[in-house]
């Protein structure tokens, strides 16, 4: 049973593009009340369930209380976009990096279209120039917007960043909203140099 309706986005989106697996190290920005962390939970492995598959790491992190969750670390009452979150972060990676950010994270929409648009498209800003101190070389990014006039600003920063980005429309999200997700792949890893 999940918390919350959300994860059914996350396992289509798993499902389709294959993002999780037993033994990676993710984290999960805006996790409460913390589905997206049960889905990660399952599928990397984080309880040691599978005994024959690599164990993984969940860390979920909130600004709200997330209640407790077997297999996940939880980083309540925290704001992505404070600087003291990301140490906080640091100490509990039991890797140097993660390989995967994801971030369902939205703002308490004011209900005004363009003004909620551009405040998440601000915190998905932030949370990219923070993958710089917490994302591997090759690590993937998922994360929510609302579309709108600047989607296209934090599409080209992503595309400056990664190799690989594209934006999906889960079927799993209401058909009237403007929510989309970034799946941007490939974190800063280089074009492999050409022979000759
Ligand atoms: N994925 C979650 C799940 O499946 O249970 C649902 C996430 S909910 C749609 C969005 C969350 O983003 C809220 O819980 C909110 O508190 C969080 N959030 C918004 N701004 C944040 C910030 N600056 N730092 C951390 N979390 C934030």
């Amino acid at each position: 049973n999940y918390r919350c309706r959300s994860a059914f986005k996350l396992l289509e989106i798993d499902d389709k593009h294959q993002i999780l697996r037993p033994g990676l190290s993710v984290i999960d920005c805006g996790a409460a009340p913390g589905a997206w962390s049960q889905v990660a939970v399952q599928r990397v492995n984080a309880t040691g369930a599978d005994s024959n598959a690599p164990v993984g790491f969940v860390l979920g992190v909130d600004l709200l209380r997330i209640p407790p969750l077997e297999g996940a670390v939880l980083l309540s009452n925290a704001d992505i976009t404070d600087p003291s979150t990301l140490r906080k972060i640091e100490k509990l990676l039991p890797t140097d990096k993660a390989d995967l950010i994801l971030s369902d994270m939205a703002p308490n929409a004011t209900g005004i279209r363009d003004l909620d648009h551009e405040k998440l498209i601000h915190l998905c800003l932030s949370l990219l120039d923070l993958s710089q101190s917490i994302l591997r070389l090759g690590g993937t990014l998922l994360c929510k917007f609302w579309d709108g006039r600047e989607s296209h600003l934090l599409q080209k920063r992503l595309m400056e960043n990664f190799r690989v980005v594209r934006s999906i429309k889960p079927h799993a999200s209401r058909k009237d909203s403007s929510e989309m997700y970034y799946l941007a792949k490939l974190y800063r890893e280089e074009e492999k140099p050409q022979k000759g």
